[in-house]
């Protein structure tokens, strides 16, 4: 087992590294642990199910709360409300993580390796889920955790992160400035960064599991395409090495804000690489990640992007809200705006000729709901205030004129 640089194929040994030494290249494990399957029940009803196919080499290092091992539902009542549209949606529900978002997966296989490494603490740049999902695990692993976060994150988030008793900073300005920081910070102290870009390639490879949990799911048929929401874009690299090793692969399609779209801007101008976007604004505060200083995460996406012959989209807030609303209120599932944007680009790329009406397409629903209530605070609802409860017939009234509404 080793990390190879994925632009210039450089070997380098099994460390707490962040970038290519020669090339300043994104880093990727190469090879794989061959740990045994752990004996622990809870282990094994987790992604360490797959211990062998991860990089930590011994059982005892291993920090797990049940991460990975998503369910995968079908969601017929989506597929009924999309014009014209015969295929099959699958729902991999990733809010169903300890933290309640993916960012578990990439959190406890870093952290276990880190601290297999030696470290003493860990660092984590975040636009809110990667840092609660690192101060939970921290926490459970009784190790310091410093997390940095932009100061506008939903409150959710930063209400998450400070739970867990980690050191958190505030920092004014878009993600890129944390993620500076944070690289300082964890040089200075010594702490692993386990900041979840491509940065920490003991983190990313472990998201190769849901690529391999998606074909498991669907019986070893791949599915047509695989939507991502995408910030640097490393659950991109996962679904298509995971479908990989199951011998499958499928169109990926990258999903972005269109108020931060940087790889969609590359994708659509026919570019070779990425260039930062200057000033995000969207309500998907977890793919709100303009790149900056790290552009090369972003080709490298795109690059994946194209080698599957898939595509780059950009959805407006407003179809991330009508997203969030279908999900909720079709399908039960309750998801953050990031979350929701692969059913706001399943609208789109439908009504643009980009899938076909039959495809089997499976959508990654990355974060949940809880992290960032106010998205949904603001959209209409059938909420009423009771004034006497005592008056059934009145309130009995109010509810059959409530039910009576359209949407
Ligand atoms: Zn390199």
């Amino acid at each position: 087992m080793h990390l190879r640089c994925v632009d210039c194929g450089e070997r380098h040994p099994p460390a707490l590294l962040y970038a290519c030494a020669r090339c300043g290249g994104v880093l990727e494990v190469a090879g794989e642990s061959g740990l045994a399957a752990p004996a622990d029940p809870s282990l094994r009803d987790s992604m360490w199910r797959d211990a062998a196919r991860l990089g930590v080499l011994e059982a005892r290092h291993i920090v797990s709360m049940g991460e990975g091992q998503t369910p995968m539902r079908r969601a017929p009542r989506l597929e009924a409300a999309l014009p014209g549209f015969r295929g099959e949606i699958w729902l991999k529900d990733e809010t169903r993580n300890p933290s309640g978002s993916f960012k578990d997966r990439l959190v406890s296989a870093g952290l276990s390796k880190a601290l297999e490494l030696g470290a003493r603490g860990v660092v984590c740049a975040s636009s809110g889920n990667a840092g609660a999902s690192t101060a939970a695990y921290a926490a459970r692993a009784g190790v310091p955790a410093v997390i940095v976060v932009p100061a506008h994150t939903p409150a959710g988030k930063v209400t998450q992160i400070a739970a867990h008793g980690a050191v958190l900073l505030l920092v004014e300005g878009h993600y890129s400035r944390s993620y500076d920081l944070a690289r300082g910070l964890a040089e200075r102290h010594g702490f692993a960064n386990l900041t979840t870009t491509f940065l920490n390639p003991w983190a990313v490879d472990a998201l190769k599991l849901a690529g391999l949990e998606i074909m498991e799911r669907l019986g070893g048929v791949a599915p047509d395409a695989v939507l991502v929401p995408t910030g640097s874009g490393p659950l991109v690299k996962g679904v298509a090495q995971g479908l990989g090793l199951a011998g499958a692969a499928a169109r990926l399609v990258a999903v972005q804000a269109a108020g931060c779209a940087p790889i969609v801007r590359a994708f659509e101008a026919g570019e070779a690489a990425v260039t930062a976007w200057d000033m995000p604004r969207t309500i998907a505060s977890g793919i709100s990640d303009p790149l900056i200083g790290y552009e090369r995460d972003g080709t490298y996406t795109l690059r994946l992007v194209r080698n599957s012959g898939g595509l780059a989209v950009a959805v407006e807030d407003d179809a991330l809200r009508r997203a969030m609303r279908d999900l909720a209120r079709l399908e039960g599932v309750y998801a953050e705006p990031t979350g929701a944007s692969p059913v706001a680009a399943l609208r789109q790329m439908l009504a643009a000729g980009q899938l076909a009406p039959e495809a089997r397409v499976v959508c990654m629903i990355t974060g949940h709901g809880f992290k960032d209530g106010a998205a949904f605070a603001e959209m209409p609802a059938r909420t009423h205030r009771v004034a006497d409860p005592e008056d059934l017939a009145a309130v009995a009234r109010l509810c059959d004129h409530a039910l009576a509404e359209k949407d």
